[in-house]
């Protein structure tokens, strides 16, 4: 456990497509979402609506915090 799992995670998910769900029900609302998205977090899919941690409450919504999801405005 640690950064370099964290990292083949992300790479597989960017690269490893081949069980990436093409049709997945999102996880909150139920919809059948087109590509929908998977959140690393909860290990769950969402369709466009919920695919941020604070859209499905997501339980492991601490921890997506802690990360920066994007950088940071000011350079
Ligand atoms: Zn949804
Ligand atoms: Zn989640």
């Amino acid at each position: 456990m640690g950064i370099i799992s964290r990292i083949r995670k992300l790479f597989s998910a960017l690269f490893g497509r081949k069980e990436y769900p093409l049709y997945e029900t999102c996880a909150f609302c139920g919809e059948r979402a087109y590509l929908p998205f998977h959140c690393e977090f909860c290990n769950q899919y969402y369709c466009d609506m919920h695919r941020l941690p604070f859209d499905h409450n997501c339980k492991n919504i601490d921890e997506w915090k802690r990360r920066p999801a994007s950088p940071p405005p000011k350079s």
